[in-house]
């Protein structure tokens, strides 16, 4: 089979021009081409009255050889890889070989705990929120009653923090062994829906991640796994191996119970501030690490299609359309669109009582009124939280409790027009743009709770975005605050075998860690772990 890159068609192609297109590519005649397969569709939107579809495409035809031959050299046309999954080891037969334990049911320990299944391993699952069905019902109690359950909201329960999301699945890692075709395969499997293989950006949407993850348990407890939901690890058991070398011997939980454990897997999220806590205080290694601060901004999405897509906008294969942009600030500072959700809705994503935090999500049709995006500004360890490994949690949490208080301390959320906060003055009344965040936006003045090079480089930014997506920085605009929780503030560092640098057994995973970002890569993070484990515990597969 061949795989053919960078094939473009117009937008509304008729089906058979897909074997037209491969056949002028590869100057064959119909009857020598046998199968056309999408292997993935994108679209080229830079020229917006000449939208086109950009497909790779896998493709069988009677005479490889000589094809391959003739297009030697070409990036485009080669033979299409191998991207089955392989295992690296399996339990031997009627393993009772101690089990490993896998903490945090987010897309990292759910994979991670899916292939140790799958290898035969057992693993045990410590997941501090509720289930999904009872946590989303806890989430929409923060939502519509401004009721927050510290164990169970859109950081923490079945799912991890990107349950209640746009769920978009694509992320920038290296992957030459195709582990993220392992993800997206084991998410259709799980019910999520088919197009997540062959789009090019590729989203599920909420509900769809919902029923997806219970389906994923569903099978993890099939093959041997075992979930423990509401049951927080508190504190971590470490003691000496025979070398003379740290050693996770165990942990103690919430439910006042001890498991033993020495191969355990950590997955703890961005957002495990407690867990980080202990972690130092028990000596494991970590450093603080770079992430990013700001607010989320809304524009109605018609504005966002109109600009990406001109006449286009609205056309069906298309969809809402997504931006991408950033601008490096006079500051030094870069202020960039973070986690953007077309056709979405801003959520309350707090965690901790007193403290306002705010996200994106959508549903898999992103339907919705508006779009939504982060709009942060880098900050740094050496720059802006020198010191000791927990100072970047020291500022989210401050900015947070600014936002709380600005917001009226009832977990409505501080907002601004943009024209307010461009000429330094407190929104009193909205315009033409209507805020999403539940349960309510309170309008005031933004710069209350962000740091003073954040306002600046985002007031310098707004007219540049402007001027590239037009309606960008109109007045009506609203942003809505604050956005904190971009991305791990620590690095738990690892080995090259996967294992803490001075605890061993244990493994560092995911976006908690310091090692993804987002849904795909804290995924495939988490197939790398329980593959680094299992080598460890059970040795290659024979
Ligand atoms: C609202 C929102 C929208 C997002 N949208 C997207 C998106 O569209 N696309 C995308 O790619 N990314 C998105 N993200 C980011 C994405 O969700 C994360 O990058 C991803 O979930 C990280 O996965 P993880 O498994 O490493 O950690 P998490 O998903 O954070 O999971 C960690 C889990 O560990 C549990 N835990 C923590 N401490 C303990 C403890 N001590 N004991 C037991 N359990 C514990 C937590 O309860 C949690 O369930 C979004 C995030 C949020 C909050």
């Amino acid at each position: 089979m061949l795989r053919l890159t960078d094939i473009t068609l117009p937008l509304d192609h008729a089906p058979a021009h897909l074997d037209a297109a491969v056949c002028a590519r590869l100057d064959i005649a119909p009857a020598d081409l046998e199968r056309v397969t999408v292997f993935r569709r994108g679209n080229d939107a830079r020229r917006k009255n000449a939208i086109k579809l950009v497909y790779a495409l896998d493709v069988i035809v009677r005479d490889e050889a000589d094809v391959l031959a003739r297009f030697a050299g070409d990036p485009h046309v080669k033979p299409t890889p191998d991207t089955a999954y392989k295992f690296v080891a399996r339990a031997p037969e009627g393993w009772d070989g101690p089990r490993p334990v896998v903490i945090g049911a987010g897309p990292c320990g759910l994979l991670a705990a899916l292939v140790l299944a799958q290898m035969g391993l057992k693993p045990i699952i410590i997941e501090r929120g509720k289930a999904v069905r009872e946590r989303t019902k806890d989430t929409w109690g923060l939502w519509r009653r401004s009721v927050l359950d510290p164990e169970s909201n859109v950081q923490y329960g079945e799912g991890g923090a990107g349950t209640f999301s746009d769920g978009k699945l694509y992320s920038r890692i290296k992957d030459p062994r195709h582990l993220s075709r392992k993800v997206l395969t084991e998410f259709v499997k799980a019910g999520a829906p088919d197009d997540i293989l062959t789009e090019a950006h590729p989203h599920i949407g909420t509900f769809r991640l919902v029923t997806m993850v219970m389906s994923m348990r569903e099978t993890i407890e099939r093959l041997g796994g075992e979930y423990r939901f509401g049951t927080r690890v508190e504190d971590f058991a470490i003691g000496e191996d025979a070398h003379g070398q740290r050693r996770i011997e165990g942990l103690h939980l919430s439910s006042g119970d001890y498991l033993e454990a020495r191969h355990v897997i950590m997955a703890v999220g961005h957002s495990a501030r407690d867990t980080f806590e202990v972690l130092h205080a028990r000596g494991v290694y970590m450093e603080a690490k770079p992430f990013a601060i700001g607010v989320r901004i809304e524009h109605p999405q018609s504005w966002i299609d109109k600009a990406r897509y001109g006449a286009c906008a609205g056309h069906p294969i298309l969809g809402a359309a997504a931006y991408s942009i950033s601008h490096k600030a006079s500051n030094g500072r870069t202020v960039y669109s973070f986690c953007m959700c077309p056709g979405g809705r801003v959520v309350a994503a707090a965690s901790e009582e007193g403290r306002v935090v705010t996200n994106g999500m959508s549903q898999y049709s992103r339907a919705e009124l508006n779009a939504n995006s982060g709009l942060v500004v880098d900050v740094s360890p050496e720059t802006d939280f020198p010191g000791n490994p927990l100072a970047g949690i020291a500022l989210q949490r401050k900015l947070e409790e600014l936002a709380f208080v600005a917001g009226g301390s009832n977990y409505q959320a501080p907002g601004q027009k943009l024209g307010d906060f461009l000429a330094d003055r407190p929104s009193t009344a909205l315009g033409s743009v209507t805020p999403s965040y539940q349960p309510g936006v309170h309008l005031t003045d933004l710069k209350q709770c962000l740091p003073d090079y954040a306002v600046e480089a985002i007031r310098e930014a707004l007219p540049v975005f402007g001027r590239q997506v037009p309606g960008y920085d109109h007045p009506d605009v609203v942003m809505t605050g604050v956005e904190t929780r971009t991305s791990s503030p620590v690095r738990i560092t690892r080995g090259r075998d996967f294992q803490s640098l001075n605890t061993r057994g244990l493994y560092p995973a995911g976006e908690g860690a310091g090692y993804a970002g987002g849904i795909l890569s804290a995924a495939v993070d988490g197939i790398r772990l329980a593959e680094a484990l299992a080598l460890e515990l059970v040795g290659p597969q024979a």
